[in-house]
């Protein structure tokens, strides 16, 4: 009954006057001998009458015609007194429901778990999610809603689901509700390869310079990249691109694909996550989605090394650059060694016995790679070198840098990100 009476608040609201009534006649059906919505209801009914130019019914005549109405829903409904609230959806009159009335004013679609908020106001669960990135309050008549019930969506990304819009909808619009459910298991498995397959485009995170098999934990606060990360974990897929801003709103044409490990939500809407690196990728064609950079991209991997003498003088070479880095690192002096290895968020691994057999090589390259004091075109040259051998040599290359100072700011030589990364903790 509550239920037909918010959507008949909802409907009148939206000036849809007709199927208001209807709504609200339900509900004085269901209401089963309650007086006090009644009256409540021909005043709405009075309130409206005269902009139809009709003449404004009395009270009495309001009711009676309230009683005429009830009497032909009994009739259809073959009515009782002792129906559940289950049975009595059940008994509603296919012919007084129309699908445009259960669609999401924010996406225009079908319902899909649908949340009714205080004021009436019913939305699918994740437009309701994507709306509270921007503001607590109902998208469509700005009712503030309860601060515990917005801070509780935000941060568990949850919300309960309008168990009697969602009993309607199944019973009433079935065929409409499974092609909506083929509809996202289809986009789901689409996603689910994202990161996986260069044929899926690619959300990109336009933020600081990350690397394959290093962490990088996040800081996420700006909306579309909130939508971004939900629509990251909700796809079950976990994966986004990471790639550096550069001049002009753009972003450099070399990056890392994440996985996100870990997402812990704040009560303001902010997103702490922790991610890790895996391929990298060369980005071929750019566009954007609802406020976000997406990417077709090309993966790249090191070219294989399957010669026996090669694999040889690769692993000899390894030991060679893991020593002369080694060296460097512990000649520094200790502030400045503590600020590089913070940078990484996680310590420095050891040798890989087997740096061949890896698409991206040894972890200990990266390592270094994200912690030189040098400037991002750099650091991008090595997400673009496919041969491990050239890495090396440019990593070797790299350790004659100056080394970092300290100033009144902090480290001189760290890059300005844009407030998204999270410092090392460890
Ligand atoms: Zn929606
Ligand atoms: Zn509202």
């Amino acid at each position: 009954m509550h239920g037909h009476f918010r959507r008949g608040a909802v409907l009148e609201s939206l000036g849809r006057w007709e199927e208001s009534l209807a709504a609200y006649f339900l509900c004085l059906h269901f209401s089963s001998g309650s007086t006090d919505v009644t009256p409540i209801i021909c005043q709405i009914i009075d309130r409206h009458l005269p902009d139809r130019n009709c003449t404004s019914f009395s009270f009495e005549l309001t009711s009676r015609v309230v009683e005429i109405c009830r009497s032909r829903l009994a009739a259809d409904c073959s009515s009782t007194t002792d129906f559940s609230e289950e049975e009595k959806d059940d008994k509603i009159p296919h012919h007084l429901l129309d699908q445009s009335d259960f669609e999401c004013i924010l996406c225009t679609g079908l319902l899909d778990k649908p949340v009714t908020v205080a004021c009436g106001h019913s939305f699918c669960q994740h437009c309701l999610s994507r709306s509270f990135d921007h503001t607590p309050f109902c998208p469509v008549c700005r009712s503030p809603l309860a601060e515990g019930f917005v801070q509780y969506a935000r941060m568990s990304g949850k919300m309960n689901v309008d168990e009697l819009l969602e009993r309607v909808l199944h019973k009433h619009f079935r065929a409409a509700c499974e092609e909506k459910r083929r509809q996202k298991e289809a986009e789901r498995a689409h996603k689910l390869m994202v990161g996986v397959s260069e044929s899926e485009e690619l959300p990109v995170f336009v933020c600081t310079m990350a690397f394959p098999s290093l962490p990088c934990p996040l800081h996420v606060f700006e909306p579309q990249y909130r939508l971004m990360l939900r629509r990251c974990v909700e796809s079950g897929g976990r994966r986004f691109g990471m790639c550096y801003p550069i001049d002009g709103g753009s972003f450099s044409s070399y990056g890392t694909v994440l996985y996100i490990n870990t997402v812990e939500h704040t009560a303001d809407g902010r997103s702490l996550i922790t991610t890790t690196g895996e391929k990298r990728f060369e980005v071929l064609h750019r566009s954007t989605c609802d406020g976000y950079n997406t990417g077709m991209v090309r993966f790249i991997e090191d070219e294989p090394v399957t010669n026996p003498w090669e694999i040889v003088s690769l692993r000899s070479l390894q030991e060679e650059v893991f020593d002369h880095a080694k060296q460097w690192l512990e000649a520094l002096p200790v502030y400045a060694r503590l600020l590089l290895t913070q940078t990484v968020c996680c310590p420095l691994p050891g040798i890989d016995p087997h740096p061949e057999n890896c698409p991206s090589g040894p972890m200990w390259v990266w390592w270094y790679v994200n912690a030189l004091p040098t400037n991002p075109q750099r650091k991008i040259a090595f997400l673009k070198l496919t041969s491990l051998r050239e890495r090396l040599l440019m990593l070797k290359d790299s350790l004659h840098l100056p080394i970092p100072t300290v100033s009144a700011n902090g480290y001189d030589s760290r890059e300005v990100h844009s407030g998204h990364q999270l410092t090392a903790t460890h």
